[in-house]
């Protein structure tokens, strides 16, 4: 028989004890996972019953049966891709946010998750140090920051030619073409194939040594065109953690009557910290920026941060009048700020994650990741047989392992998945400037000095093991 009483949200119980372990389990035991899909398909699969279960039994058994297929990179010893932790306050309030089940589309259907939205948006556009009157929305991660920025760039340039995208649609629209540099995130190709945009609008200027946009190649790029561009510049390489040169190539871009937006999936938090702001020097003049909250913030997925510098044009390219969303109070409406309708209240895990660290504790978290980023390759690359390939401008850097006959592709993937095999830390490859590379990413809290030790010395064990 189903339950139709409240009596399943036992299973809330069951499913805090369970997150309770996982969570003090973190940092010990195996960091990736150990069942392979065949495992898990066999574990969770077959045909859904006819039957249901009770609810605390459901999570219990999801509980057990995707454990060891989880990877466990909410903790301190996982250096993976950029994937942040997640901050005790955040991700309880991530928990309300799902037990209180409010469509955070417009204010009317939750009063408190718009007003929260309007705080933390005000409380951002100063930590990030960007423009006190720039419009903003609160998206699922800097996929979507870039497309809702994109498309309120696609608005402003079009409209400034009297052509009405909204209306009009592109075809019959003059050509926009977009700038960016070759070390760009391929984010950046999606949201221009969402928007009709095309890839074939994206024209590549190469970058520097260090991962930088060439800003003479810029300059270059954009001398005597009257075409509408969008110029889209890097805080944060996803490889080895380098600033483009703001302070230079915006001006050049407006010079060029460009938009320019700034992608700073993670690097746009280098503003909250005195030691690495400097890198974003000049990035305040930009039209549009795009920013995680599950990466650097140390919120739950899915959490990403969008900035328009001209509210118009954003409310211009998402707003969307209903009769039933009526703002109250004065209190703006976030579907007009989103590509979304109906919506997660994503506001109270980044609130309660801010209010949990304040202005200090977000400096803390952007330093301590650097420092520990810094030491890790510093002493990997103190070891006979690696080299370091980018030292960290922030909290990302590369290395590889030497090869003796000279296969340094080969040895670097060897070594890499040794680490992976014996599991007591998490390292990935990855592909840069066409060598093999190991990267390494710090962007948890969780991450200490001792979590520092154990992955320098797992590298070592893993270099004797590799053949
Ligand atoms: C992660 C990342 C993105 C994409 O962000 P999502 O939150 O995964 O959508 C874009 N740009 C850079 C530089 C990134 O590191």
């Amino acid at each position: 028989m189903i339950d139709w009483t409240t009596s399943g949200y036992d299973a809330l119980d069951e499913a805090a004890a369970l997150a309770r372990a996982h969570l003090a389990g973190l940092d010990d035991g195996r960091v990736g996972p150990s069942a392979d899909a065949a495992a898990l398909r066999a574990r969770l699969g077959g045909a859904l019953g006819d039957d249901g279960l009770p609810a605390a039994r459901v999570v219990r058994e999801l509980g057990a049966a995707a454990a060891d297929g989880l990877m466990r990179s909410s903790g301190g010893r996982f250096f993976g891709w950029v994937i942040g932790g997640t901050l005790p306050a955040a991700v309880a309030a991530d928990w309300l946010t799902s037990a209180w089940d409010q469509n955070a589309a417009a204010v009317a259907c939750s009063p408190a998750s718009a007003v929260v939205e309007e705080i933390v948006g005000g409380w951002l556009l100063d930590l990030l140090g960007l423009p006190g009157t720039a419009a903003f929305g609160l998206v699922t991660g800097c996929q979507a920051a870039h497309t809702t920025a994109l498309a309120a760039a696609r608005h402003r340039l079009l409209a400034d030619r009297q052509y009405d995208v909204e209306r009009c649609g592109l075809s019959g629209a003059p050509a926009i073409r977009l700038v960016t540099s070759e070390s760009r995130h391929e984010s950046l190709t999606r949201s221009v194939r969402l928007l009709g945009l095309g890839t074939g609008c994206v024209e590549l200027v190469p970058a520097t040594g260090d991962g930088r946009i060439d800003v003479a190649a810029l300059r270059r790029t954009l001398a005597g065109s009257r075409q509408p561009t969008i110029v889209v510049l890097q805080a944060g390489d996803l490889n080895t953690g380098a600033f483009d040169s703001f302070a230079d190539a915006i001006p050049a871009a407006r010079e060029a009557g460009a938009w320019v937006h700034v992608d700073g999936a993670f690097g746009l938090w280098a503003a909250a910290s005195r030691r690495f702001r400097h890198l974003l020097a000049g990035a305040e003049q930009a039209d549009s920026w795009a920013t995680d909250g599950h990466k650097w913030l140390n919120l739950p997925f899915d959490s990403g941060f969008v900035f328009v510098r001209d509210p118009a044009a954003h409310s211009a390219a998402l707003s969307q009048p209903t009769s039933y969303a009526i703002p109250v109070d004065g209190v703006r409406n976030q579907m007009d700020w989103n590509p979304e309708w109906s919506r997660r209240a994503r506001g109270f895990p980044a609130y309660a994650a801010l209010r949990q660290l304040g202005r200090r504790g977000v400096e803390d978290l952007v330093d301590r990741c650097c420092d520990n980023a810094a030491a890790l390759v510093d002493r990997l690359g103190g070891l006979p047989g690696v080299e370091v390939v980018a030292r960290p401008v922030i909290n990302q850097g590369l290395v590889r392992f030497l090869d003796p006959g000279g296969d340094h592709d080969r040895r670097t993937d060897a070594v890499v998945e040794q680490i992976q095999r014996d599991g007591s830390v998490w390292f990935g490859a990855s592909t840069w400037r066409a060598r093999r590379v190991m990267r390494v990413s710090v962007c948890s809290w969780r991450t200490t000095d001792s979590d520092v030790d154990a992955a320098v010395a797992a590298v070592v064990a893993a270099m004797d093991e590799a053949s």
